[in-house]
């Protein structure tokens, strides 16, 4: 009987790990925080779940989150710096999204799989244990997140154009922001500063409102990342309503400031990080093969809300890959990296061009705003190549070429 070894209960090792064992299919994920240690953590990101990573979670009985409930159905974007005021615009979805914290999320979907006769071993896996856990496995799937083990798989230099981060980040979970309405993410871009991503969340104390400043290096608002909150909490939320107030105007009009405040000292994150593209396996041990799947392969910077999303389609495919094949060799792995390349590496360069984006992004937005069809995450990178073949893409897909 095949037997399966993941590392990793992050989304990717998490829904590789449920959709194998749909099927039967002999499973253990390893990994080095139990789902109390999890959820009594700090926060790990602030993750939307759009609507073909809800279609997966359906289709493996996990949306426990549904989007009639939890659910948002549009973008309200300001950008401020284009012109004398802010420009304001909103994007319509086709089917909603949900924000729901990884602390409640990755802990129930922990207990769904071991519900599912899935084996869950609490363990930090180093990387002189591999040749001993491929032997006992027929595949090892590495899925520990963007630091650890992900160096086992070389860096494509060909896909990862950036050295450094483009972005630093500081993500909280905040009470006292009414909700734009309809509910819906705020994009909010400050030309030359950074973004604002304002996401209505479910977390452990219900709703609530995570404000993702992405700030440019240098762009003046570095101080939200070089400032520990820990240092004097009440000084870090003034300095955050100034930011709201200077930068992103249509999130600041709806603060209201007696009751603003972060909703614990566990519910920021400060940091940065650097996208890259791996490769998407590495030999451990005698010819047998370890499938890099999820942030191990892929890290996107969160500005588009995608690495989350991203790697569920590579722990679908890689399942998908496992269930119809036999042998765990290169052939499989080079299968697995075909099947999903067209989406992950399409979702990698698009967020790549958005963190410094080529002028023709501004006319594919207004254009992605006014006509749906010209949304498409995957392709977007593709479109906007040249001026000329944004111009086409849009012609295409808004239906008037
Ligand atoms: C602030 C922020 C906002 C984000 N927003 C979005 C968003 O809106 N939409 C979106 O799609 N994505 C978003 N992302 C990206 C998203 O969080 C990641 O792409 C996604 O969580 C990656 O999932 P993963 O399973 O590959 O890795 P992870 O979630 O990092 O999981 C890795 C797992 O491996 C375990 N592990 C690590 N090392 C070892 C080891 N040596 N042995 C055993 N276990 C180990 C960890 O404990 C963990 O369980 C955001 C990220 C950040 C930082």
């Amino acid at each position: 009987m095949t037997r399966i070894g993941v590392i990793g209960a992050g989304i990717a090792g998490l829904h590789l790990g449920l959709a194998l064992r749909a099927h039967d299919v002999d499973v253990a994920i390893y990994t080095d925080l139990s789902a109390d240690a999890v959820a009594a953590g700090p926060l790990l990101n602030t993750v939307a779940h759009h609507h073909h990573t809800l279609e997966r979670e359906r289709a493996l009985g996990v949306c426990h989150w549904e989007a009639d409930d939890y659910g948002y159905g549009c973008h309200h974007h300001c950008v401020v710096g284009a012109g004398p005021d802010p420009v304001r615009f909103r994007g319509d979805f086709e089917y909603p999204s949900v924000v729901v914290d990884h602390r409640l999320y990755l802990p129930r979907l922990m207990a769904d799989f071991e519900e599912r006769g899935g084996e869950l071993v609490v363990a930090t896996v180093a990387a002189e244990a591999l040749p001993r856990l491929a032997s006992e496995h027929d595949l090892l799937v590495i899925c520990t997140g963007r630091a650890g083990l992900a160096t086992l798989f070389g860096r494509r230099a060909d896909k990862s154009p950036y050295e450094v981060p483009q972005r630093r980040l500081s993500a909280g979970i905040y009470h006292g922001i009414a909700y734009p309405q309809p509910t819906g993410v705020g994009v909010h871009m400050s030309l030359g500063h950074g973004e604002l991503l304002e996401l209505p969340i479910t977390s452990r104390e219900g709703r609530a409102t995570v404000l993702l400043f992405e700030n440019i290096p240098g762009g003046g608002l570095d101080e939200l990342v070089d400032r520990p909150y820990s240092d004097d909490s009440r000084a870090y939320e003034r300095l955050v309503l100034d930011v709201l107030e200077a930068h992103y105007p249509a999130c600041f009009e709806r603060v209201d400031r007696p009751s603003f405040g972060l909703q614990a000292p566990r519910d920021i994150l400060q940091g940065a990080l650097t996208p890259i593209v791996r490769e998407d396996w590495a030999i451990v041990e005698d010819g047998r093969i370890a499938l890099a799947v999820g942030d191990a392969h892929t890290v996107v910077d969160p500005v588009n809300g995608q690495g989350a999303n991203s790697a569920s389609h590579s722990a679908w495919v890689a399942a998908q890959a496992i269930l119809d094949d036999y042998g765990f060799d290169e052939r499989f792995a080079r299968r697995v990296a075909r099947d999903r390349e067209a989406v992950v590496l399409g979702v990698s360069d698009w967020t790549n061009m958005t963190l410094n984006p080529p002028p023709q992004m501004v006319e594919l937005l207004f254009a992605m705003a006014s006509s749906k069809p010209v949304c498409h995450p995957d392709r977007q990178a593709d479109a906007l190549a040249t001026p000329e073949r944004t111009a086409a893409f849009i012609a295409r897909w808004s239906g008037a070429g």
